[in-house]
């Protein structure tokens, strides 16, 4: 079968693919990894069960090969992951787009290697400004300071143009989404912001706390909207006056799951056709079971032709799906 003919079960191909290359952080924001839960006794991953660089880089040809066009590298914190440029040079390789989602803080250390080794894009999430906001929703003893120190690291080495994600969460960080705007838009810097989500089963999270797209519209005010270059980019994009640019993405409020082309592999190695799913298929266990790349390539097939994934649409209508996986395993 041709790579572009390999749809899901509403006609959605396979273009992007979120790898999680590490389950640990280097925070602990309360939206998604709580200190109370992820403590200094919570069972991380033994290393033994995470990918090699070698197993990510022959999943990711097995992934091209089927129309990915977009690998993401996250977790976790994907810095933490030791020699990570090694992954990026495998993976600049191969046809594809590589981009990072991080928080920024080891990017002064790490930017000049994640550049040399060729990574194309980076996101940088950041939720306040304000240093003791940030240190109530991050609840790590990192700084803002830190933050943007990464930002200009990344900066520096050509890592541009940035995009920076920040969640909104009601009462949390909501009166910080004009300062953001203001400090990033006329560098450049596209900020998205991002509706808080149910992810994982451990945030608390209910709906009084998801300050709606709609609500964050209206806090920045005049906005025009800029027609989307790709069907599958998640976030709505909108022109400022100033002629700067920021993003909107309404997973809770205005859902777009129609539209999502994303696989995820957790960093053990497991493939999850969406972002709520409670359980997935374990590829690592079959690479290592010795399985070829035409076997595996055949599994992923199956998977994605039968995919009825569609959870923000309906999630009004369900109660809950148990034992959803954590945004820090799956990757966010
Ligand atoms: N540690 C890296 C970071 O924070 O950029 C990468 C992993 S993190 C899970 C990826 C993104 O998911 C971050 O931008 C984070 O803010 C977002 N995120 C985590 N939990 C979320 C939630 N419950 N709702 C919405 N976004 C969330
Ligand atoms: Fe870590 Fe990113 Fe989750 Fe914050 S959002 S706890 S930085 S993985
Ligand atoms: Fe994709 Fe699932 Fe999110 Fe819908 S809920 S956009 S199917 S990851």
């Amino acid at each position: 079968m041709a790579v572009a003919d390999l749809r899901d079960s509403f006609g959605r191909p396979l273009r992007d693919l979120r790898i999680s290359v590490t389950d640990r952080c280097n925070f602990r924001c309360t939206y998604c990894m709580p200190k109370e839960i992820f403590g200094k006794d919570f069972p991380f991953m033994p290393k033994d069960n995470i990918m090699t660089f070698e197993e990510i880089d022959r999943l990711a040809g097995i992934f091209i090969s089927l129309g990915v066009k977009k690998i993401r590298l996250t977790g976790g914190e994907p810095l933490l992951r030791k020699n990570i440029h090694q992954l990026i040079s495998m993976l600049s390789l191969r046809d594809v787009e590589v981009a990072m989602t991080t928080n920024g803080v080891l990017l002064p250390r790490y930017a000049p290697s994640l550049s040399a080794a060729g990574l194309d894009r980076i996101t940088v999430s950041l939720d306040a400004l304000d240093e003791s906001t940030f240190a109530t929703i991050t609840d790590s003893g990192h700084t803002v300071a830190a933050v943007l120190a990464g930002i200009e690291a990344a900066e520096s080495v050509g890592l541009g143009p940035i995009k920076i994600n920040t969640v909104v969460k009601r009462d949390a960080n909501e009166h910080e989404i004009l300062q953001l705007v203001e400090r990033f838009s006329d560098r450049d810097i596209a900020v998205r912001f991002i509706e808080y989500m149910d992810v994982g089963n451990t945030n608390g999270w209910s709906m009084d706390d998801v300050v709606s797209a709609d609500e964050i519209r209206d806090v920045i005010g005049e906005l025009s909207a800029i027609p989307a270059n790709n069907p599958s980019d998640v976030s709505k994009n909108y022109r400022l006056p100033n002629g700067g640019e920021i993003g909107i993405i309404s997973s809770v409020t205005e859902p777009f799951c129609g539209e999502c082309t994303r696989a995820r592999i957790s960093s053990d190695g497991k493939l999850f056709t969406c972002l709520f799913s409670n359980r997935g298929l374990d590829i690592l266990s079959l690479m290592r079971d010795g399985k070829d790349d035409t076997e595996i390539s055949n599994l992923i097939k199956q998977i994605w032709k039968s995919r009825e994934d569609r959870y923000s649409e309906i999630r009004s209508q369900k109660s809950s799906i148990a034992n959803r996986v954590e945004m820090s395993y799956i990757g966010g």
